[in-house]
């Protein structure tokens, strides 16, 4: 049951040479051919080059080289992240086919501590989705129940980790879609700082709120990918260091209380954050977790963040202007899907009305509909004032507390098809996560708990640049 290690203990046992990296790889290959089927976790599986890897590695490990805690071990891409030469689709008809052709910052880093790259997963259309359902493929399934949704849209790489169908993943954020799905299948996603981890080689689906992120069984883990991919890149203008001053004092006079960290941690709870809508069962859970930090010593309040009803509203105006716009660029002619028309226009709107998805149309509508002269003030300018707001009311909040905690999603994993005909529904699915990516802040998911057979997140929520320490107080919690 080689797959079921976490990377620290993977990594332990090649070193220790207990096993060998394409043993490793050929356990998680077998789990895969076992399982995809019935989940539907992977788009592409790329046996033959994981396995050349996974033999490179084991020729270092002979040798006695020195190797780096992610070399050998294989792990999965969500199918938004371009891996060279292999096929890049976002869940799309419209990019079916499409070659990526290069890597992006991340898996060049990856690649450069030597990681196996085993496939590359199933997601919601360009990223559009909390369910997992709004694949242009095949839907995935949550591995604790094979009626109910993964959550999403990193629906593949969230039941993949949680089926141990690999070691870890790497999933994109930009209303949820780490920290939901990881909630709903019981493993650990961390949604990091806007600008800690480059997003060049993510296909774009609204610049200003989309972020790359590690899925993991453990709180270690998390860490240990986020090291890997994090910092500055040249090709990401928006792209951050991670040192502001604001964020060396308050790492610096937290680290400063390690030994003590719980005595002096501030948790506040938001009260906007317990409201109708929320599972009982969920509630319930997770102020047990909250509790638990009680216990070992933290200081637990309640605080405000009075715009945070807003949010939601807030958000399906700015990720959709932002994606009409990204979504442009699929016209027939510079990527993936062309249908031919009998003039360039009937081309475009042959080529679009094919290639992508009921969801992607309905947003892209919606955001030109935002942007459009007549409405952009109403709309888009005042959706940008009310993020402002929201931001405003972290900045509040966090001068009086180090983290926040919450529930990830209002529910557990919800049937299949239960909210795939109501929008509206499936949006209010995003309504703790998507406050994180507008005001640009870390937050991470880490399971807390079950009703039933199905897991519950809680999460965790930091000041801008405090990805750190939001990983050290879940360390407390789960390891
Ligand atoms: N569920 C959200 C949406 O549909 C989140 C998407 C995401 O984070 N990629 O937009």
């Amino acid at each position: 049951m080689l797959n079921k290690l976490t990377i620290t203990q993977a990594h332990q046992g090649l070193k220790k040479k207990e096993f060998s990296s394409v043993e490793l790889t050929e356990a998680v290959l077998n789990r895969i051919r076992e399982r995809n089927q019935d989940i539907g976790a992977y788009l592409t599986i790329t046996e033959e080059s994981a396995l050349k890897q996974a033999i490179k590695i084991d020729k270092k490990i002979a040798n006695n080289e020195e190797i780096s805690v992610l070399a050998g071990i294989p792990m999965a891409v969500k199918d938004i992240i371009l891996v060279d030469g292999i096929k890049c689709t976002a869940g799309s008809k419209i990019l079916e086919n499409y070659i990526a052709p290069y890597d992006a910052t991340v898996i060049k880093r990856l690649k450069k501590q030597g990681a196996v790259i085993i496939g590359k997963t199933n997601l919601d259309e360009f990223a559009m989705g909390a369910s997992g359902e709004n694949s242009g493929f095949y839907p995935t399934k949550n591995p604790h129940d094979l009626e109910r949704v993964p959550g999403g849209s990193s629906s593949g790489s969230a039941a993949a980790v949680a089926d141990n169908l690999c070691i870890y993943a790497l999933g994109s954020d930009t209303g949820g879609s780490i920290r939901q799905p990881a909630s709903l299948c019981g493993v650990v996603g961390l949604k990091p700082t806007y600008g800690r981890v480059s997003r060049y080689g993510l296909i774009a689906f609204a610049s200003s709120l989309d972020q790359i992120g590690p899925i993991t069984k453990t709180v270690e883990d998390v860490q240990i990918v986020f090291d890997a991919i994090k910092g500055k890149d040249e090709k990401d203008s928006t792209s951050f260091f991670g040192h502001s001053e604001r964020s060396e004092e308050s790492n610096r006079s937290f680290a400063n209380v390690q030994d003590d960290i719980v005595k002096n941690l501030k948790i506040g709870v938001p009260k906007e954050y317990f409201i109708k809508g929320l599972d009982p069962e969920v509630e319930k859970t997770i102020k047990q977790a909250i509790d638990k930090y009680k216990e070992m010593g933290a200081q637990v309040m309640e605080v405000s963040l009075p715009n945070s009803e807003y949010a939601l509203a807030c958000y399906y105006i700015i990720q959709p202007a932002e994606a009409s716009a990204n979504l442009a660029r699929y016209d027939g002619i510079k990527y993936g899907l062309s249908e031919k028309g009998q003039d360039l226009l009937k081309g475009y709107l042959k080529t679009r009305k094919q290639g992508f998805g009921n969801e992607v149309q309905r947003r892209i509508m919606i955001g030109t509909y935002v942007l459009s002269a007549g409405y952009y003030d109403a709309y888009y300018l005042k959706a940008q004032k009310v993020r402002t707001l929201i931001k405003q009311d972290f900045d509040n909040v966090f001068k009086k507390v180090d983290v926040l905690m919450g529930p990830a999603s209002p529910t557990p994993a919800f049937k299949l098809g239960e909210k795939a005909a109501d929008p509206i529904s499936m949006y209010l699915a995003d309504i703790y996560t998507v406050s994180a990516n507008l005001a640009g802040i870390p937050a991470i998911s880490i399971p807390c708990g079950k009703t039933g057979n199905l897991p519950i997140g809680l999460q965790i929520i930091g000041n801008q640049f405090d990805d750190e320490k939001i990983l050290q107080v879940a360390k407390l919690y789960a390891p």
